[in-house]
This record gives structure tokens, C-alpha cells and sequence, in this order.
């Protein structure tokens, strides 16, 4: 029988066949070689779209089509010329089409490998936290809540283990696992088998590797399935559908036009030539490309600073999140645990030293060190802490103490270090600590239960307390809860303990508990935290603090960092609040303790019930469904389980609140590139549309034709176009209140800009034409101011764009250099459109006197002046000094 088989057989069998140990786990050497032979535990890239596919579906646009029909027109018509400059465009514009969609994908998929898979393997006897890409068959791996299954398993051990297999077999209730559990057949009936890619939603168990990379169940499917990142979102989605409908309408116009032109006895060749031009010009066909890209830019940049983007919508929203709910330890904190107090039997006690280093000693009040061995309740309590504990504590390679596991018990076992007592006895069942339960406990060889906990679960259970001598007294509830309060009030994270001895039975049916006192740890906040909570404050973005923790310690944490103005609510409050009313209750609240996943879930359904674009944190397990529900879910990449980081739409790579601040300036930013590109590239649309039907309106002579157009298109929109993307963002993203969540994409004061610099583009553009020709001008001279005025009334209306609401000139370029190298390369190639002979012949463009360039120049200046006058009158408030100087 081999290991395929492996749900026939029992675990211990397995572990024969694939020579480990069920205990010690793989030797380190044997890992290796098996690595090196087997190959990497990854799913070997699914396939997407193939380069020529991607290639050949930039040509399946409308405009394309256009510009095709127009070359076998022209074609026909024998302007060989003509057809092969048409046919260069749709070649060069695919080309570049293509390029960016590459680029964008490319940044995407580096996502995917920013954030590699870990878990938890016994090697050579030891637990060791390694990249799950290193997973060989015969890995012994530990499994706990909230972990993503990282290979095919045998389940060999599992407490209370349940498992989400909804990724391979549809089903989304959780299924318990059992080492014992009869072979199934079916994939989902294999209890006592936990296959890569599905979640552990409870519990804890080992399993031994039988399955690596492509190999496994995920990796069968995967291959059938060969999913291809998409470049998608709402916004782009939007876009398109804006593309599209214009599109229609200018083909519509373009028709019309020469239906008109036809029956008013205009030459046909003239009117085919004015409906492409028409269409070439007013198509903004460049539109979602551009935001592709800005997008696919802004997460790379988003991901430099920290925040990796699952789902690309969330870039967008990001920039309009209006409150942001944030945990406390570990975000705003830095999650960095030492208990610095503790209380045995009513007699309080203090911790000297920091950090994990376990040198230090347990002092009494009058600060005299004190043996703790002799101190019955005292070194219970720190055994409880030892023993009640999933975390590890050594020195690193450097000699700095590091602790693998929660920081909690990390410092719970830096306390016992430091106190001396001997270790627990040996643990023979646990109950590990949920966020719902507030309490952890284990049950030990010798029949002792160990329980720690929130001082409210804790006492909840305690029928009894030691005092500090060691025998057992009656427990002064309200005296021990006073304790932690006062703990609290300090900023401390309080923890309780407790004990039974000679228990017998599941550890389930906890008996009653004999308190053994507190210990109160310091978790200072983050500085960076405290200034990105001012910088979301100037913003206009609420921060609350969601926290597990009591009232009093957040409360007290919540002030440090910045929070104190809001009430702060406790989660009793919380879930007896009326639905109607937790809305006002949220907007009042900035600190809430003691939330339940339920109500965090609540939270967020009541802030967006109030037209809130929510942003909201989370790790554990029980997050999943409030991450979910908010707008933009965000997991922390550190501590945070697989199942939070599957259902957030963004990680945080360094869990710091600082860095959800950085997104969401970041998105901000996105989403003003995007705006100023559409400002600054309709007009060039929309005036292009105004002049040609202007002219048939007028039955003048064309003042641009379709090559010209082609020329503008390839020229000035895409040389001016592009710095856009990698525009920075403007000082003044986080010094103004969110866009409100139903703005339009462009709003009001923006048309107006579309619609004025249209306006100036037209009748610049159609009045130097008449004024040309009636001043005896050639056709391709007075076509060739018409093309000047729109390429430099470009350039210099890009200069009015680069900030939405304030004068930027060589500012924008000390920013952006793209924006100084385009604008010299339009200049540039401008003049040899204007000055080359071969230009002339291929273009039908003529050189210009000083005396036709300056109404050009004038005209591009007016256009630039004019923008900002209308800037100024809009402008909302009065501008700050720093974007004065910026
Ligand atoms: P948060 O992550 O918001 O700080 P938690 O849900 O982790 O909140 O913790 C809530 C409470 O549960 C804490 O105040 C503490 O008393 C208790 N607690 C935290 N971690 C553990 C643990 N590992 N074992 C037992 N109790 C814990
Ligand atoms: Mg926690």
C-alpha cells in the first residue's frame, strides 16, 4: 500500500511509509535531500492567456475597427501613404496596449509572492516555523486555528480540530478531523485527512505531509482550473462602460455628420475622411489603459510601503474610506508583552527588566527583590503562566531573547523565568485561547487544570482564591475585579489565572476554579501609530479602536494614542445597544473593549448603514466575516491567521496602523491621478469633436484630418499622458475630507475645467484656422496651426492638472521628471512634425513663420491661465503653507 492510499491506513503506519516520526519529525539532512528531490511545495503557476492571445485582443476595439475600415478606404482610394501610416498606428498602439497590460499584470503578480505561506513543521524533534514552499512528504506539521492547511495531510493528532474545506469541496460548514475516523471515500469524507489550501477554523492537531505542490488534491484542481490575475475593478469597469457609450455616440455622430455633409452635396471622400477623423479624435480610447495602469502602479507603491492589495478594487476604495476601525494590540500597539506587575493572594508585586529577556526579579512593594519558591500563591501563579502557554522563549543567533508564538504567553514565560519556579508538569490536554472565550486552559499529567484569561471569564469561574500564604480562602470578587480595573487604568493588559487540582474527566468540563492572582503586562503604542491616527484625524477619516482587551486598559491605551475624545464603550453596552441605535452609538464612540466577533461584525454593518466607507482590521478567525462585510477588510500579515488574510481585501505586511494610513493616502493618490488624467485628456476629445463638427456645420474645409488626428493621438496624449501614472501623489491628499462615497468619478468643478479648456481648444483651434486661410495661408499651413494649438494647449493645460486645486508649475516637475522630459519631447517632436520635409509629406504638415506660432503660443497660454483663474474661484478654502511651497 502506498502513501496515496493513506486515508486507509492508520497515522503511525503512514509515518513507516514515508520514514519519519510522528514525535520528532523529519531529520533536518533527510528534509533536504527530499526537497531537492521532490521539488518546491508550490502550485505550479496556473496558466493564463497566452502573449499572442493578449496581443491580438488589443485590436478588438471599436476605435481599431475604425482605423482598419479607414485604411481599406484609403487603401482603395490609392493613398498608399495614408493606409501604411494608419496601419503603423493600430500596430504601435496594440504595442503599447500590450506593454502596459503587461506591466500591470507583472506588478500584480508580484503580489502573490510578497507574502509567502509559512508554517509550522517538527524537524530533528523541534518546532520550527519554516516557508510552507519547503514542505517535504514525511514533514510532521502543527496545526492551529486559523491556519491554512499547507500540504496534503494525514491527521495523526487533533484537539477539537475542524477544518474550512470550502476551497476544494464546496462545502462551507466546518468538518472535524479525527485520526481515528473510518477511511471515506469521497474527498470531503476523509476525516482523519486535511488537505492543502483549506483553513483550520478550530482547534489544533499534527499531520504528516503526503502530498507536496501539484501533487496535492488543490494542486489537481488548480491545474483544471488555470485562473488569470484580472485587471479589474468597479472603477475600470465604470470606465469601460463611460468608453463604450461615448464610443457609440461618437459613431453615431460620425454617421450623422456625413449623412449631413452628403446631402448638403459635400464630396464623399471628403466626408468618410471627416467621420474618421471624427471618430479618431472624440474616442477617448486611451482612457482605460491608463487607469489599468495607475492602478497596477499604486499597488506597487501601496506594497512598497507595506499594504499588499489582495483584490484590486480595493485601491479605489481605499482612497475613500471614511473611518478606519482598528485593533489595538499589535497595531496600534506594538504588541511587544511585559508584564511589569503582578498580584498573588491579594499582595501586589513588580517586575524589573524589559523585553524578553528573562534577567530581572520579582520585587514586593517596598521594592525589595523577593524569592517567589517560597511564596506559595506567587509561584503558582507564575506556573500557571508557564504552564498555561503555547509560546516558546530562547536567544537568537545574536544572544537577543526572542519568543515564537502569541506575545502574550511569550511574556507570560519571561515572567516565570524570572520569578524561578520549576517547570509545569507535563500537559496532557489543552483548550486553546479564543478571542470569543477569553480564556485558555490545560490539563497536566499530575491532574492539575491551569486556566488564564480576561479577569471577568476567570473570576466568572473561580469559586475560590489562594491567599498569599497558599490556602485556599473565600474570593472577594469585587476586590480581585477592582485589581484589574486599577491595572487597566495603567495602560496594562491584565491577565488572570487559575487552577483545580485532581481534575478528572474532559478537560471541557472545566470544575471550579481556585483564583491565583493577576499579572498586568505594558504594550507601549506605536509612535508611528500615534502620528498616522493625528495625520487620518487631519484627513477627515474616524479612527475607533476595536479591542478585545477591558474597558479601562483601552480606554487608557486609546488616550496615549490619540483617541481620547470619543466615548468609549464596552462590549456589554455593545450587544445590548438596539440595532437602531448602535448607528449613533458608533459615530459617537472611538474606543470600544471587550467586542465580540459578533458585534464587530454589527459595528461595521451599522457604520455602512450610516454611508460609511469602512475600512476594518483584523487576525483571527472569528474577524473573517466582519473583514468580509467592511469595505475594505485588512488582515495583519504578522500575526494574523490564513482564514483573516483569505477574507481581507488587504495585508499589512508589518501589521502597523501606520501602514493602513499609508494605503489609504496612497489610494487617495491613485484616485486623483486617475481624475487629473480624465481633466486633462477629455478636452483634447472634446474639443477635437466641437471643430470637426464645427466645420461640417459651417461646410468650411477640414481643419484636421484623420492622420493629423492619428499624429495627436500618438503623440501628445500618449507622451503627456503617461507621466500621469507615476504622477506622485499631492501634498494636500491627506489635508482634505474623504470624496463622498456617492461623488460622481469627475466631479461638478472638474467639468466645468472639461468644458472651459474644450471651449478655448475650439475656438482657438477653428478660429486661427479661418484667420490663416483668410490671410491667404496654405490648407497644410492653417492644418498645421490647428494641430500646434491642440498639442501645446496640451502641454500646457498638463501643467494646470498636476494639482487638482492649486497653481503647480516647475514644482510639478521637480516631482515628476516624466512630466519635464514629456513636455520637452512634445516640444520636440513638434517641431520636427512642423519643420521635416518627410513629415510634411507624410503628415501634410507645412512649417510655420514666428508670426503663426505666437496666437498658437498665445492661445496655449490663455488656456493654462484661464484653468487656474477658474481653479482659484473654486477652490474650497485657502491653501496651506506647505502647498504653497510645494
Ligand atoms: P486584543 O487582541 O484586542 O488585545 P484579545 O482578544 O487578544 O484582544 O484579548 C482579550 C483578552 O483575553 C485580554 O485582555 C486578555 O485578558 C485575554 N487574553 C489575551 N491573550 C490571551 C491568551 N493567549 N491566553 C489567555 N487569555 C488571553
Ligand atoms: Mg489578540
Amino acid at each position: 500500500m502506498d502513501v496515496d492510499e493513506a486515508h486507509r491506513i492508520g497515522a503511525a503506519e503512514v509515518a513507516g511509509l514515508l520514514g519519519t516520526d510522528i514525535a520528532a519529525g523529519l531529520d533536518s539532512r533527510r528534509a533536504a535531500e527530499l526537497l531537492a528531490a521532490d521539488g518546491a511545495n508550490l502550485l505550479s503557476a496556473a496558466r493564463g492567456k497566452s502573449a499572442m492571445r493578449r496581443f491580438l485582443e488589443q485590436f478588438n476595439n471599436a476605435l481599431i475597427y475604425v482605423l482598419l475600415a479607414s485604411a481599406l478606404v484609403t487603401a482603395l482610394l490609392g493613398e498608399v501613404v495614408d493606409t501604411v501610416v494608419i496601419c503603423a498606428v493600430v500596430l504601435a498602439n496594440a504595442v503599447v496596449g500590450y506593454l502596459q497590460e503587461a506591466k500591470a499584470e507583472k506588478a500584480l503578480a508580484a503580489l502573490a509572492a510578497m507574502a509567502p505561506d509559512e508554517a509550522v513543521a517538527v524537524r530533528d524533534g523541534e518546532r520550527v516555523r519554516l516557508p510552507a514552499a519547503e514542505l517535504v512528504r514525511g514533514d510532521v506539521v502543527v496545526l492551529g486555528e486559523g491556519d491554512k492547511v499547507p500540504a496534503d495531510l494525514r491527521v495523526a493528532e487533533a484537539h477539537r480540530l475542524a477544518v474550512d474545506e470550502s476551497a476544494l469541496t464546496g462545502e462551507s460548514l466546518p468538518v472535524g478531523k479525527d485520526p481515528a475516523a473510518p477511511p471515506g471515500e469521497a474527498l470531503g469524507d476523509r476525516k482523519n485527512m486535511a488537505y492543502a489550501g483549506t483553513l483550520v477554523t478550530a482547534g489544533s492537531g499534527t499531520g504528516i505531509v503526503t502530498a507536496t505542490g501539484d501533487a496535492t488534491e488543490l494542486g489537481k484542481v488548480n491545474r483544471l482550473v488555470g485562473a488569470a490575475t484580472a485587471v479589474r475593478t468597479p472603477l475600470t469597469r465604470k470606465i469601460d462602460a463611460f468608453t463604450k457609450a461615448v464610443t457609440v455616440a461618437i459613431l453615431v455622430l460620425a454617421v450623422f455628420t456625413f449623412a449631413v455633409g452628403v446631402l448638403r452635396g459635400q464630396e464623399i471622400a471628403q466626408m468618410v475622411t471627416t467621420a474618421v477623423a471624427l471618430a479618431v479624435g472624440a474616442i477617448p480610447e486611451g482612457l482605460p489603459a491608463i487607469v489599468t495602469v495607475t492602478l497596477a502602479f499604486g499597488v506597487s507603491r501601496m506594497a512598497a510601503r507595506g499594504a499588499i492589495v489582495r483584490r484590486l478594487p480595493a485601491v479605489e476604495t481605499l482612497g475613500g474610506t471614511t473611518v478606519i476601525c482598528t485593533d489595538k494590540t499589535g497595531t496600534l500597539t506594538r504588541n511587544a508583552m511585559t508584564v511589569v506587575t503582578a498580584s498573588a493572594g491579594g499582595v501586589p508585586y513588580a517586575l524589573s527588566g524589559g523585553g524578553y529577556d528573562p534577567a530581572g526579579e520579582v520585587r514586593d512593594a517596598a521594592d525589595r527583590p523577593v524569592d517567589a519558591g517560597a511564596l506559595p500563591a506567587l509561584a503558582e501563579l507564575f506556573t500557571a503562566g508557564a504552564a498555561c502557554n503555547d509560546a516558546g522563549l530562547a536567544p537568537d543567533a545574536d544572544g537577543v531573547w526572542r519568543i515564537i508564538g502569541d506575545p502574550t504567553e511569550g511574556a507570560l514565560l519571561v515572567s516565570a523565568a524570572k520569578a524561578g519556579v520549576p517547570e509545569p508538569p507535563e500537559r496532557v490536554d489543552v483548550i486553546p485561547f479564543s478571542s470569543r472565550a477569553q480564556y485558555m486552559a490545560t490539563l497536566h499529567t499530575d491532574g492539575t487544570v491551569y486556566v488564564k484569561g480576561s479577569a471577568e471569564r476567570v473570576l466568572a469561574r473561580c469559586a475560590d482564591a489562594l491567599d498569599a500564604e497558599g490556602r485556599t480562602v473565600a474570593l472577594d470578587r469585587a476586590e480581585a475585579e477592582g485589581e484589574a480595573a486599577a491595572l487597566g487604568e495603567r495602560a496594562l493588559r491584565v491577565l488572570a489565572f487559575a487552577r483545580a487540582r485532581g481534575h478528572e474527566g474532559p478537560l471541557e468540563e472545566l470544575p471550579p476554579l481556585t483564583f491565583l492572582g493577576l499579572q498586568g503586562m505594558q504594550d507601549p503604542p506605536r509612535p508611528e501609530a500615534v502620528a498616522a491616527v493625528a495625520a487620518c484625524r487631519t484627513a477627515g477619516i474616524e479612527v475607533k479602536m476595536i479591542t478585545g482587551d477591558h474597558l479601562a486598559t483601552a480606554r487608557a491605551i486609546g488616550g496615549e494614542i490619540g483617541l481620547g475624545g470619543g466615548a468609549a464603550v464596552s462590549g456589554t453596552e455593545l450587544s445590548s445597544c438596539a440595532e437602531e441605535e448602535l448607528p449613533e452609538l458608533a459615530r459617537r464612540a472611538s474606543v470600544f473593549a471587550r467586542v465580540s466577533p459578533e458585534d464587530k461584525l454589527r459595528l461595521v454593518n451599522a457604520l455602512r448603514r450610516d454611508a460609511q466607507v469602512v475600512a476594518m482590521t483584523g487576525d483571527g478567525v472569528n474577524d473573517a466575516p466582519a473583514l468580509k462585510q467592511a469595505d475594505i477588510g485588512v488582515a495583519m500579515g504578522v500575526t494574523g491567521t490564513e482564514v483573516a488574510k483569505e477574507a481581507a481585501d488587504m495585508v499589512l505586511t508589518d501589521d502597523d496602523f501606520a501602514t493602513v494610513e499609508a494605503a489609504v493616502e496612497e489610494g487617495r493618490g491613485v484616485f486623483d491621478n486617475i481624475v487629473k488624467f480624465m481633466i486633462w485628456a477629455l478636452p483634447a476629445n472634446l474639443g477635437l469633436g466641437l471643430l470637426l463638427v464645427a466645420a461640417v456645420v459651417l461646410a468650411t474645409d477640414l481643419p484636421i484630418e484623420p492622420l493629423q488626428v492619428l499624429w495627436l493621438n500618438m503623440t501628445a496624449v500618449l507622451i503627456l499622458g503617461l507621466p500621469f501614472a507615476v504622477e506622485p501623489r499631492d501634498p494636500d491628499v491627506m489635508l482634505r475630507p474623504p470624496r463622498p462615497p456617492d461623488a460622481p468619478l469627475v466631479e461638478r468643478p472638474y467639468v466645468l475645467r472639461i468644458l472651459l479648456v474644450s471651449l478655448i481648444l475650439l475656438a482657438g483651434s477653428f478660429g486661427l484656422f479661418h484667420l490663416e486661410r483668410a490671410q491667404g495661408a496654405s490648407l497644410a499651413v492653417a492644418q498645421t496651426v490647428v494641430v500646434n494649438v491642440f498639442a501645446l494647449t496640451l502641454l500646457t493645460y498638463l501643467f494646470a492638472c498636476l494639482s487638482l486645486n492649486r497653481p503647480v508649475l516647475w514644482g510639478g516637475v521637480r516631482r515628476n521628471p516624466w512630466v519635464g522630459v514629456g513636455a520637452l519631447a512634445l516640444v520636440a517632436i513638434q517641431l520636427l512634425y512642423t519643420y521635416v520635409p518627410f513629415m510634411h509629406s507624410l503628415f501634410r504638415s507645412a512649417p510655420l513663420t514666428w508670426a503663426q506660432w505666437l496666437p498658437v503660443l498665445a492661445v496655449a497660454v490663455l488656456a493654462y491661465l484661464a484653468v487656474e483663474v477658474l481653479k482659484a474661484i473654486q477652490r474650497p478654502r485657502p491653501l496651506t503653507p506647505a502647498e504653497e511651497g510645494a
